[in-house]
């Protein structure tokens, strides 16, 4: 069985897609996303279809296909263990709640290419007629009504038609021209940035939900996330995007990250960019504020939030006294979830302290059983013993596993008996 997001069977069956709909007299070609990526010899992540062919004759032409989104005219065609979407050619109406067309109208190629975002996106191509990237002609089979061609050999990102009128269409198009610059490693066209830089304080009409999305997207591995965040910055879309005032600050701790970083490491790390002064951490209730305004801003998850506040946390821990803490409260910290990014982030802001720290961590992981012993005593052993369960248990526990981690008790009995003698 073929797997449906393997990009090669993807390609062959998108085009054995536009060849159905050839063979029955229609145009068809591969559009949007996919033939930029192919175009700059990008593994492209999924294909779509452009088609003259009206949404219910795509719909008889093939044996398994649903609605994606039937407003906009696109079917979702099941051939060879793949999904692909099949868009009818289309002209978007005016928009008036910014964000989505009042009206799709069907049209042609031409007028399809025009309602797309950029001219890197609005290519088509035949894939009879291509033939790779390595062989021939880069133009061999693209179909280009909007200059696509030229942008991508020059590397740049260009609005279709009038910049000011698109984003005033669509403000989402402004993170959307920043993600594909960032990830493509393209620059903005002079009048496209122009532009996204005067609309940039209208992106709060767009969802708090898609600004998230394109954030996360523009931080994920291989995205270019430093030139992202530093395009933001530049282009004062930083401020909306984050719901706080515009700064101009190095993005220098983001941009050391490891590729792989979460994307609340990322955002831990963008927050010590903006927020602290070099080589310093933020304090709790800085970091309280940035996580529940970022939270809000960027709709994050509970977990994402939540880490973001541990890993920050943790850094102001380590940053702080936990070298001259006690053996228990040091053990608790390296056990908490997010210890490991929080030491990521340690590494950029205090690279000094990587090394006591580290050699702390290895002293610990040989005293009394190591960072984080199954505890010798439970709820259930005092219970077991004839305590009454009540708030003191939790207490009293917490002070018997310090004792443990510390090496003070070293079994049941002694911690049984320390917990006695807590009046439990
Ligand atoms: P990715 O690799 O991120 O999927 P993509 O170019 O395929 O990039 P999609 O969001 O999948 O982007 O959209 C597919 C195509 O639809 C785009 O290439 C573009 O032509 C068009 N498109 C998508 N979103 C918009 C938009 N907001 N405004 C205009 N055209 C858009
Ligand atoms: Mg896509």
């Amino acid at each position: 069985m073929p797997r449906a997001h393997d990009p090669e069977l993807a390609r062959l069956a998108a085009a054995n897609v536009v060849a159905a709909l050839r063979a029955r007299g229609h145009a068809a070609y591969f559009a949007g996303g996919c033939v930029r990526d192919l175009l700059l010899g990008l593994r492209p992540t999924d294909f779509d279809v452009a088609t003259d062919a009206p949404p219910a004759r795509v719909r008889e032409l093939f044996r398994s296909t649903s609605e994606v989104g039937a407003a906009f005219g696109v079917v979702l065609v099941r051939l060879d263990g793949c999904a692909i979407e099949v868009a009818t050619f289309r002209s978007d109406g005016p928009y008036s709640d910014a964000r989505r067309p009042d009206a799709v109208t069907f049209s042609d190629a031409r007028g399809d290419a025009q309602r797309r975002d950029f001219t890197i996106n609005a290519l088509f191509l035949d894939p009879e007629r291509w033939h790779g990237v390595a062989r021939g002609d880069l133009g061999d089979g693209v179909i280009d009504y909007v200059g696509g061609l030229n942008d991508l050999r020059a590397r740049v990102v260009r609005a279709v038609g009038d910049p000011h009128a698109r984003l005033a269409e669509d403000h989402l198009r402004a993170l959307r021209a920043v993600r594909f610059a960032a990830r493509l490693g393209f620059t903005l066209d002079a009048e496209t940035g122009a532009a996204i830089g005067a609309h940039a304080r209208e992106l709060r009409g767009v969802s708090r939900e898609r600004i998230g999305e394109e954030l996360r997207r523009m931080f994920a591995p291989g995205a270019g996330r430093s030139a992202a965040a530093g395009m933001l910055v530049e282009l004062g879309l930083d401020a909306p995007v984050l719901d706080e005032p515009s700064r101009v600050a190095t993005v220098a701790t983001l941009a050391a990250l490891p590729d792989g970083a979460a994307f609340a490491t990322c955002l831990g790390a963008w927050a010590l960019d903006r927020h602290a002064a070099p080589a310093a951490v933020l304090r709790a209730g800085e970091i309280d504020a940035v996580a529940r305004r970022w939270r809000r801003a960027l709709c994050l998850s509970n977990d994402e939030s939540e880490a973001i506040r541990t890993e920050l946390e943790i850094l102001e821990m380590l940053a702080g006294g936990w070298l001259s803490a006690g053996v228990a409260p040091q053990k608790r910290l390296v056990a908490r979830a997010g210890f490991e990014s929080a030491m990521s982030l340690l590494e950029l802001r205090r690279p000094d302290l990587v090394h006591p720290v580290r050699a702390r961590m290895r002293e610990l992981h040989g005293i009394a059983g190591g960072i984080s012993p199954e505890p010798l005593l439970t709820g259930d052993d005092l219970v077991a013993g004839g305590a009454r369960p009540g708030p003191i248990f939790g207490r009293v526990l917490a002070a018997v596993y310090d004792a443990q981690l510390e090496g003070r008790v070293t079994n049941k009995a002694e911690a049984m008996e320390l917990a006695k003698r807590m009046g439990v």
